[in-house]
């Protein structure tokens, strides 16, 4: 499975070589096993430092593409973390909840109406990786993802009451979703509401880079609406010679393209490693935009960092480096207006 070892292909170009059919088949090839991937590492679940859950309700999942950019034989490789599912997630935790941005109140069908001018669409409940680390795993999916009809009864309810600046295709994550129907949700959204700029909310284009097809920029393109594609990397491991020419390939059909971390113990709560994620990023042609304390939701309380230290480390980036490349460090709080500027 090493054959593509990251960052020593030869020069990218931004032509993409897959269609529709090449990144389902990628897709289904995914690790479904820990053990399997584990193995494919040249590991066991003896070399870990934590047992694994055998039988936890959120399940495993891992595309062999962002598997590849792990490093084999070192159980705490920082990708490795963020998609193994430890036993620990168990754990009580009295702070942690199953909904704790409280986004129950603020769900309007496919729709979560929280923040003025701009709504989030819940596109659909799926996911290309799991991780475990995500707000996601206990948000009730199956009654909110959006058929077009829904979409348009429900923007169409909201703008009666108040203009939107800004529709946000999310989940879950967007780009699971075939081309016909993504094409489908825009031509909606921009006959609906008429805003003037679709945002996706992504994580695809970084584990599974084959899946940003000529079909996909084409839907991108085709929009009326500047288009703002957030993606998200959590570490600069991420982004290997694939994932960079995704990126090309991707960057001319937005407005903007940003990145949004979650700010994860033991992956990337250091000035180190997020200074190294944002030069990789600049490399890659990606503004950093958000860096997110951890939502307290539970199973993920050993990923948690308080936020004075996220201030700390915040601060030794912004004095070694461009004030462009230093995120925003935020967290939600529930009833707010915006993300907690901290
Ligand atoms: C984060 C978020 C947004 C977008 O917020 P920005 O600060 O504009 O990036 C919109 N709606 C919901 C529900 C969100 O959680
Ligand atoms: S929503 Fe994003 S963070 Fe959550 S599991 Fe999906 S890809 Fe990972």
């Amino acid at each position: 499975m090493r054959e593509s070892s990251p960052n020593h292909r030869s020069s990218a170009i931004p032509r993409s070589d897959t269609n529709d059919s090449s990144w389902r088949n990628e897709l289904r090839g995914a690790y479904r096993d820990v053990d399997a991937l584990l193995d494919d590492l040249g590991l066991t679940q003896a070399d870990l430092p934590e047992p694994i859950d055998p039988k936890s309700s959120f399940a495993f999942l891992v595309p062999r593409a962002f598997v590849s950019r792990m490093k084999p034989g070192d159980p705490g490789d920082p990708l490795l973390m963020q998609v193994l599912p430890l036993l620990r997630e168990r754990d009580d935790d009295a702070r942690l909840t199953g909904d704790p941005l409280e986004e129950s109140s603020f769900v309007h069908g496919p729709l979560i109406s929280k923040y003025q001018g701009r709504v989030l669409v819940v596109a659909t409940g799926a996911c290309m990786v799991n991780c475990r680390y995500c707000f996601r795993r206990s948000f009730p999916y199956s009654n909110h993802v959006a058929s077009p009809e829904a979409l348009e009864a429900g923007l169409a309810a909201l703008v009666e009451h108040s203009p939107l600046e800004e529709v946000i295709l999310s989940g879950g994550d967007p780009w699971v979703l075939d081309d016909s129907r993504l094409a489908e949700l825009v031509e909606v959204v921009e006959r609906v509401a008429a805003p003037r700029s679709v945002r996706f909310h992504t994580r695809v284009p970084i584990v599974l880079p084959s899946r940003v097809t000529d079909a996909l920029l084409e839907v991108l393109s085709g929009s009326r609406c500047g288009v703002v594609v957030v993606v998200h990397v959590n570490h600069a491991n991420e982004i290997d010679d694939d994932v960079m020419a995704a990126l090309a390939r991707l960057k001319p059909a937005c407005r903007a393209l940003l990145n949004q971390s979650v700010l994860l113990r033991g992956v990337n709560d250091s000035a180190a490693a997020l200074m190294a994620l944002s030069w990789r990023l600049h490399e890659a042609g990606v503004q950093p935009y958000y860096l997110h304390l951890t939502d307290p939701v539970e199973g993920s309380g050993h990923f948690q960092v308080d936020a004075e230290r996220g201030r700390d480390v915040i601060a030794e980036m912004a004095r070694q480096m461009p004030g462009y490349l230093v995120p925003r460090l935020v967290r939600e709080d529930p009833g707010a207006e915006s993300k907690t500027p901290l």
